[in-house]
């Protein structure tokens, strides 16, 4: 039986109109929750991917404001500009958009970003929070991924988690978060010994790698949830033929555009998975709805009406 298709653009929607609800509320007090994005150079993709926080910002009522410092930029200049966001009471979120060019040091930037600010969930205050189940901003992908596993109603506590990935954006907080809701968690790596086999435990797979069509049938259990966080632009015909032979819809895509995007799971899986999230379309959305979601979680944190 074909794999339940769990529709990520339609659960970012449903948040998208809860956070514009609490705006609303929070309009009556006199708050109104602002994001600052700092968008430093003129890279396509992160323009593209500012654009979108932008939008749906002003979508759900928040003010918003951008900072688009030139690629010659100093480190010392971006710490001058976050010092200024982070004393600044309308601005409850501080986003900056990575990567930063190479002679910045971004550690420090990110760093130096309050962590009662800090919409991404970053900075290591909030990692700390996070690991010791206190209060505070979680990074949003990993925060999207439960959601929609509690929004399609699929259980979490006791189950066996396997996550493929432990980067700090995505794997390990992830991995954190499912251990929070008392999953049962193994963490893999381009290091794990004999990778399908351990993914075959999982009743919930998440697979945050960035290789195309990786995770096969091989790697899961049937019935299992899983979950792709991965995003990969296809544009090798070999490539294309190994995750999308067959697939009229993609073949026009392809042809039209020369690439086409895929997630880390090869689509076979949703054959013997019994619920999936598609890319796109999956995880994506939910990642830009959660970040809207953390502005108001922290308007609401530095003011105490958060509970
Ligand atoms: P990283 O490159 O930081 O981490 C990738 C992880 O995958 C590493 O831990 C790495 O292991 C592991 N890995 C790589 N190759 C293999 C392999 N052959 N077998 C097992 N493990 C492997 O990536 P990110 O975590 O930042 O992102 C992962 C994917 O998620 C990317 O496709 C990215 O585009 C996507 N993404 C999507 C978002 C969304 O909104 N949907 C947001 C953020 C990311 P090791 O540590 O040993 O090197």
């Amino acid at each position: 039986m074909a794999a339940r298709i769990l529709d990520g653009t339609k659960l970012a929607s449903e948040i998208r109109t809860e956070v514009a609800a609490q705006v609303k509320t929070l309009a009556l007090s006199g708050v109104r929750p602002g994001l600052a994005v700092v968008l430093v150079g003129h890279s396509p993709a992160s323009e593209v991917y500012v654009r979108g926080k932008v939008k749906s910002s002003q979508e759900v009522g928040l003010y918003s404001e951008q900072h688009t410092p030139a690629d010659t930029v100093t480190t010392e200049e971006l710490l001058e500009l976050i010092a200024d966001l982070n004393r600044r009471d309308e601005v409850d979120g501080i986003l900056v958009q990575l990567p930063l060019p190479e002679h910045v040091d971004a550690k420090r930037v990110l760093l130096a970003v309050d962590p009662a600010k800090d919409v991404d969930g970053f900075h290591p205050v909030n990692v700390g929070y996070l690991s010791t189940q206190r209060p505070g901003l979680v990074p949003c992908t990993p925060a999207g991924v439960m959601e929609i596993l509690r929004r399609s109603g699929i259980p979490v506590a006791g189950q066996e988690a396997v996550v493929i990935g432990r980067s700090d954006i995505v794997g390990k907080p992830v991995a954190m978060l499912l251990l929070n809701q008392n999953a049962t968690v193994t963490v893999c790596h381009s290091k794990t010994r004999d990778l399908p086999e351990v993914c075959r435990r999982a009743d919930i797979l998440v697979a945050a790698i960035g290789r195309a069509g990786m995770v096969t049938r091989e790697f899961v259990k049937p019935g299992a949830t899983v979950i792709d966080v991965g995003i990969n632009k296809i544009t090798d015909r070999k490539e294309f033929d190994r995750v999308f032979a067959g697939n009229k819809k993609r073949e026009e895509t392809f042809a039209a555009k020369g690439s086409t995007l895929v997630g880390d799971v090869h689509p076979e899986v949703a054959e013997v998975a019994g619920a999936i999230t598609p890319v796109p379309g999956g995880v994506g959305p939910l990642t830009i709805a959660m970040l809207m979601s953390n502005t108001v979680k922290a308007a609401m944190m530095r003011r105490g009406l958060y509970r």
